[in-house]
C-alpha cells in the first residue's frame, strides 16, 4: 500500500504527523511532506487513521 499526499489542499495542520509520525514531516510552511512512499503491511493502521483524521482530504491511500 502507498500513501499520497496533496500538498495544493494541505491546511499545514500537522495532524498527520501527530497521528503516524515517521510516515509524514512538515516543510517550513507546514505543508505535509511524505517521509516514505511504501507502508509497510504491520503500519497500515496508523497510516489510516492520519488519512482518516486529516480535515482537508490531502491524504489518500492507494492499493498496491
Ligand atoms: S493532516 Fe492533512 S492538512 Fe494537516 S498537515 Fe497533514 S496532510 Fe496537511
Amino acid at each position: 500500500m502507498k500513501v499520497r499526499a496533496d500538498r495544493d489542499v494541505c491546511m499545514a495542520t500537522g495532524v498527520c504527523v501527530m497521528t503516524a509520525d515517521g510516515f509524514f514531516d512538515q516543510d517550513a510552511d507546514g505543508l505535509v511532506v511524505l517521509a516514505v512512499d511504501e507502508v509497510p503491511a504491520g503500519e497500515e493502521g496508523r497510516v489510516r487513521n492520519a488519512v482518516r483524521l486529516c480535515p482537508s482530504g490531502a491524504l489518500g491511500l492507494v492499493s498496491d
